[in-house]
């Protein structure tokens, strides 16, 4: 017998939930139980009554109904890496997608259907097989379907706009357990709310997105300078920001270098500023666009190199690892003035973690050629979208470490254009800051929305769009 908050389970309505799924069914007594609710973020330590494995349309549709039927908070985990950690409930139904995984694409359309529960390392494996990708995370255990319904951005996007100004058409459970196909054509104002609405309209249950050439080989890597030439690097880099090729993205950041071999180990432990770049234009014009990076101090270490973009896109990823404690603020910003490097500059003097960062994601160019409300994502006109990623070893250690984060990022709001990325929000950022992110007219329009397709907010595990019915 399970407690809930609101029923008891029996073991006849497990059992039958059981027998109904294709995928496990897990009980906090079944071997696996802990593994399957461990994400990315150590932080977050819920104890879901039931974690439904499901393998396919039908199984999330048992599930929800399940959940409607016995009242049980209902969480999703698609790739698990929300920092905010809602793909986790305490005594609910978690709809665990993780073996959803699959993606197909076709080169002909140039287009790719991903499953829900797909990460993007799945999704660029499948595509460059074909020399074709889509605007991803820039970290490839990041999943695909919480990054793209926040709206999502990566080295692609300032060509190819945002993962979601690349999704075609989903497949989505809603709260009443109907399977709807949503496209700009079909249900066109569910659509527009999952490009960058989150989470609160339903379990997708797979994308379809469109694909460009890329690759297979890009000009990318990072670039490191002593922390004593941040000032001078981070103006240089905003100068030729400014002008740089909608090829080339980069996320300039400030942290202390870690004991990686690939690094040289006189900077190890020590404060740097650095870039990471990518240009995915012809190889031939790959050194002429990262040149400018080079000379913006004297590097300590420069590997920017043509490489395989699935290389690229994985580069990062041993510096984000599962299982550590994450804590992340983040606010939009139109430029990097003085004032923002400055600041950024003096709390990383401060930095309390080896394993924390600030970074800046560098957006413009083809995101802002979408017009402002075409879809959800709100906040095209930023610049930047900062984060300020905060991470430790030590459970025991988050007061300090998350003190130092809320700091900076208190400093940092002068400069905001009013609002966060949604998807660098922490669970102790409220409806306020969802409001900020989404800006006032998209998150009026996302609220008729909710209304239509959740008006119970069955779906409230998520940057919540409260429902006024
Ligand atoms: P989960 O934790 O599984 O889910 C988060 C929420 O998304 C859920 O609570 C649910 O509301 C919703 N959700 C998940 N799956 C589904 C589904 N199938 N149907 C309906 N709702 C669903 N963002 C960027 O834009 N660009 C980046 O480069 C980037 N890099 C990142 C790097 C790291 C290391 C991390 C941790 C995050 C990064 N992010 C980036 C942020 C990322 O977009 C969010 O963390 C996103 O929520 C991750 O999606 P997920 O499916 O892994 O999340």
């Amino acid at each position: 017998m399970t407690a809930t908050g609101m029923i008891t389970l029996n073991e006849t309505t497990v059992a039958t939930l059981r027998s109904n799924l294709r995928g496990d069914l897990l009980t906090p007594e079944d071997a696996g139980y802990d593994e399957t609710r461990r994400i990315w973020n150590a932080m977050i330590d819920r104890r879901p009554a039931l974690i439904a494995r499901c393998t396919g349309a039908v199984d999330v549709i048992e599930a929800v109904n399940f959940a409607r039927a016995h009242d049980l908070p209902v969480s999703i985990r698609g790739g698990g890496h929300n920092v905010a950690g809602y793909a986790l409930c305490d005594g609910g139904l978690m709809i665990d997608l993780a073996r959803m995984n699959g993606v197909w694409v076709d080169p002909q359309r140039r287009t790719a259907r991903v499953q829900g529960g797909a990460l993007w390392g799945d999704v660029d494996r499948e595509t460059q097989l074909f020399g074709l990708a889509t605007p991803g995370g820039v970290v490839s255990h990041t999943g695909v379907a919480g990054l793209t319904l926040g709206g999502g951005f990566g080295y692609l996007s300032r060509q190819y706009g945002l993962t979601c100004d690349n999704l075609l058409s989903a497949d989505i459970v809603t709260a009443d357990g109907r399977l709807i196909h949503t496209s700009a054509e079909e249900h066109p104002e569910l659509f527009w709310a999952i490009q960058g609405g989150g989470g609160n309209f339903g379990v997708v249950t797979s994308f379809e997105f469109q694909l460009h050439s890329v690759g297979p080989m890009v000009t990318a890597g990072l670039i490191f300078f002593p922390f004593d030439q941040a000032r001078t690097v981070l103006q240089g880099f905003r100068d030729y920001a400014a002008t740089a090729p909608r090829e080339l993205f980069c996320i300039p950041l400030l942290r202390i270098a870690p004991p990686a071999p690939f690094l040289p180990s006189s900077i190890h432990g020590k404060r740097v500023v650095g870039i990471v770049a990518c240009h995915i234009g012809a190889l031939a014009d790959g050194e002429a666009a990262v040149r400018p990076l080079r000379t913006l101090g004297d590097a300590v270490v420069d590997l920017i190199v043509p490489k395989p973009y699935v290389v690229h896109q994985a580069m990062l990823d041993a510096t984000q690892p599962h299982g550590r404690c994450y804590y992340w603020k983040s606010e939009y910003l139109p430029d990097l003035s003085d004032g923002v490097i400055d600041t950024a500059i003096e709390h990383a003097e401060q930095l309390t973690s080896p394993f924390s960062l600030i970074g800046f994601f560098q957006l413009g160019g083809a995101i802002r050629d979408v017009a402002a409300q075409a879809a959800a994502y709100g906040r095209r006109d930023a610049g930047y979208a900062l984060n300020i990623a905060c991470s430790w070893q030590d459970p025991h250690e988050a007061d300090k470490h998350i003190a130092w984060t809320r700091q900076l990022w208190r400093a940092m709001q002068p400069y905001s254009t009013g609002g966060g990325y949604i998807n660098f929000l922490s669970q102790d950022d409220d409806n306020t800051r969802v409001q900020g992110a989404l800006g006032g007219p998209n998150y009026a329009r996302l609220v008729a929305v909710k209304n239509q397709y959740d008006p119970t907010n069955f779906f409230h595990m998520n940057q919540n769009i409260k429902p006024t019915v």
